[in-house]
């Protein structure tokens, strides 16, 4: 090759590269979302949680920021599945029968499940991409692939999300949803993400915490969550985060959305409570930042705090996004609950349970044996106030396994 040609090859390949960047880039701004502005904003400005220029939690959080970064890149044993996950296929036809009980349930791992609740059908969460990511290129990837097409899933009367944080909220899945009937019931400011996005604004719900909204019969409300909010780093905490109670004609729902362990638990438990089953985040922590997600002892505590008659660990089983065990949440929620008396239901990743009228196997060991540290090895114990020394009283619990190594 000349001196020529090859610097026109250089030249087509850098510019080729830079196509590719650009191309990646604009994707990336895409999933990035949109700032609120407008009337919008200015309805976020009103809110009691809305300080200075972002949301804050009434209840601070605290962080060991320095050492979560220097343990960022050390995994510990058994964070990701080596076999297949046995998850099961999600049967279409058997969720176009309506639930015989009112109350069915199917997790999809993580925090995206499909509640149908007194002739209501709502999704939370979903995210049905590759990865929990900005890009479809690099970022946690799941582990197992949906175990339903988007598609075939019955029509969704209301889509609901717990926050804007990419594993929660799903760029392609909600442009997939563009030509769908459903609603959206969004935390305040999430709804400038989907509009952006191509939905239309009247199928846009934004509610503040403890604020109502009704899909058909169902009454919903958005309530606190103690966690953070962003896509893009450096714009943290501009839109609001939250769970939701779910009160239908004969029963009562709790998903908890992300959060560490708050005072308002008791709160909604008097007000929306008692629930027939709560769906409350057990995974994806750390003690580094044990304000941020409940971990599995605070999920069982919730649950009992919340008034719950059973509790489904989510947030979990589908991606890694901390660095414990990837069935620690799920071992730990166990050993907690027997010393709770609280019913834990384990539903395998795409199988549809009704929590009020359990057939058997609904709730089985379907994971595979794998290392974990108890909860006296790495205790998850969350600030009162977000200050280091101002920790939680957890119930102790003598009965709990003080040693797992397989
Ligand atoms: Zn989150």
């Amino acid at each position: 090759m000349g001196r020529g040609r090859r610097a026109a090859a250089i030249a087509l390949g850098v510019a080729g590269a830079l196509a590719a960047a650009i191309a990646l880039t604009l994707a990336g701004c895409q999933s990035f979302g949109e700032h609120a502005s407008g009337e919008r904003l200015a309805r976020m400005r009103q809110s009691p949680e809305w300080r200075g220029d972002q949301f804050q939690n009434p209840q601070p959080m605290w962080s060991d920021m320095r050492d979560a970064l220097m343990r960022a890149f050390t995994g510990g044993p058994d964070v990701e599945p080596v076999a297949p996950v046995p998850v099961a296929r999600t049967d279409p036809a058997a969720l176009a029968i309506a639930p015989a009980s009112g109350l069915r349930v199917t997790w999809f791992g993580h925090s995206s499940m499909l509640i149908e609740i007194d002739g209501v059908r709502l999704l939370t969460d979903p995210i049905w991409s590759e990865r929990a990511s900005p890009v479809d290129w690099i970022g946690p990837h799941r582990w197992y692939p949906p175990t339903i097409a988007l598609d075939d899933l019955p029509r969704v009367d209301a889509v609901l999300i717990s926050h804007d944080h990419y594993d929660h909220l799903d760029w392609p899945t909600i442009v997939a949803m563009r030509s769908w009937k459903n609603v959206f019931i969004v935390p305040l400011g999430v709804g400038a993400h989907l509009q952006r996005w191509g939905i239309a604004p009247e199928r846009i719900v934004e509610l503040d915490w403890w604020q109502p909204a009704r899909v058909g019969a169902l009454a919903l409300t958005l309530v606190p969550a103690r966690h953070a909010s962003g896509r893009v780093s450096g714009r943290s905490d501009q839109t609001l985060w939250g769970g939701f109670a779910l009160v239908g004609a004969r029963h009562r729902v709790y998903y908890s959305g992300d959060t560490g362990l708050f005072d308002a638990m008791a709160q909604i438990g008097q007000r929306f409570g008692p629930f027939d089953v709560a769906m409350i985040e057990a995974g994806q922590y750390d003690a580094d930042w044990p304000d941020w997600h409940l971990g599995p002892e605070q999920s069982v505590l919730s649950a009992q705090r919340v008034g719950a008659k059973a509790l489904i660990p989510v947030h979990w089983g589908l991606f890694r996004l901390a660095h414990h065990g990837w069935t620690e949440p799920v071992e730990r929620v166990l050993a907690a609950a027997r010393c709770s008396d609280m019913p834990v239901l384990t539903p395998r990743p795409g199988q549809p349970i009704e929590p009020t009228a359990l057939k058997p196997g609904d709730s089985t060991r379907w994971w595979p044996d794998a290392r974990w540290a108890t909860a006296a090895q790495k205790p998850i114990v969350a600030t009162t106030d977000g200050v280091d020394s101002h920790r939680v009283a957890l119930p102790q619990c003598p009965a709990a396994p003080q040693v797992s190594e397989r």
